[in-house]
């Protein structure tokens, strides 16, 4: 994928991108009123939902292009931009038609291909960033797939909002974080802009403040967070958005750290530290060799004693020895079951390879 740098559709500067506002565009008024407060707060792009995707119909389910006659009207009196999500080509038409800055793709439509092929033939031609927020389940290759489809439409200024992951189980988010599934994105695609959007997540304003903090020890470059001037009486979300006053302390008492430290001692230090690590890892690995070879002896002796690989009463011995030594040496037990169950599962393996090359020479 060809993907712009953030800096490239953004101010440039090095603080975290801030996308803040209503979960919807309700009124006029109160979409002026929320967009004004954020401004004064150092907010410059703005976020309204105008077409909603609600559980159920009969629900408020957005103002439509209405709003975005709103939207038109306030960009130009308050100088701010304006991100909105498109769930079909008829919003893309109109959210280009009315100057509309930025675009997302919510979490229901990423999980639907066709969804998203229909917005991504929609934006051909056209030179707007959108932003992709993961699917609803955490299929990371839908959320890629996504970014593929507009990618191949020509959309180069992409970025991905991580908001989350439907779960059936109660838990105190609204959607699991699970923030191995954006760090893995990252990985694949370091130079895609990364967005946080602690709201969808939180579910709940309370919890708000620490998410936003750990999007930022992460390696997330901007967050997303819903805005009301009245919370309590929001159309939707009430639960989760925070007033314009509200937000501007959570992102004051935010840390913010860098990829890199000009302190030259910092980067010396780590260098000397990195070392050990990877002198650690290679007693590691050095030592895994060594208990493979022993492995394999065992394997080779069980061949010629007609015994089976998988010896039950022997494993459970060898995962309590090893949850107990987790235990005195302060390691997380259920990562060292982790560890060790792969190394033993790759035991097993070689020892079933070896009694098959065993019985073919037989
Ligand atoms: C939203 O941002 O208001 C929204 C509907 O989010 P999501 O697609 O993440 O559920
Ligand atoms: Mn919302």
């Amino acid at each position: 994928m060809q993907i712009e740098q953030l800096s490239a559709w953004t101010d440039g500067s090095d603080q975290p991108f801030i996308i803040a506002g209503p979960c919807s565009a309700e009124t006029e008024e109160q979409l002026f009123k929320t967009a004004k407060e954020l401004k004064e707060n150092g907010i410059n792009v703005i976020r309204a939902g105008v077409w909603k995707p609600r559980t159920r119909p009969g629900t408020f389910e957005g103002i439509g292009e209405d709003a975005l006659k709103w939207i038109q009207k306030i960009k130009k009196e308050l100088d701010v931009k304006f991100a909105i999500e498109v769930a079909n080509a008829q919003h893309v038409e109109l959210a280009l038609k009315y100057g509309i800055d930025i675009l997302w793709i919510g979490a229901r439509s990423t999980v639907n291909p066709f969804t998203v092929q229909e917005i991504a033939d929609a934006l051909k031609g056209h030179d707007v960033p959108v932003l992709v927020k993961n699917p609803l389940n955490p299929d990371l290759a839908l959320w890629i797939g996504a970014m593929e489809r507009l990618n191949q439409a020509g959309i180069t200024k992409l970025g991905a909002i991580h908001r989350g992951f439907s779960t059936s189980k109660k838990t105190k988010f609204r959607n699991l974080p699970q923030w191995q599934m954006a760090l893995e994105l990252k990985r694949k695609y370091p130079e895609m802009p990364m967005i946080c959007d602690p709201s969808h997540i939180a579910g709940k304003r309370d919890m708000i403040q620490e998410l936003s903090q750990k999007a930022m020890d992460l390696v997330f470059d901007g967050l997303i967070i819903e805005s009301h001037i009245d919370p309590e009486n929001a159309w939707s979300d009430a639960a989760q958005q925070v007033t314009p006053t509200h937000l501007k302390e959570i992102l004051e008492a935010l840390v913010l750290r860098h990829t890199k430290s000009d302190n030259p001692e910092f980067q010396t230090h780590l260098a000397e530290l990195r070392e050990k690590i990877d002198e650690l890892d290679r007693e590691i690995f050095e030592t895994l060799a060594d208990r493979m070879k022993i492995v394999d002896e065992i394997g080779e002796y069980k061949k010629d004693n007609k015994v089976t690989v998988f010896q039950i009463n022997r494993y459970k011995e060898m995962m309590k020895a090893r949850g107990e030594w987790a235990e005195e040496l302060h390691l997380n037990d259920e990562f060292m079951e982790n560890v060790f169950s792969l190394i033993h599962d790759a035991a097993i393996r070689r020892q079933t390879l070896i009694m098959n090359e065993t019985e073919e020479k037989a």
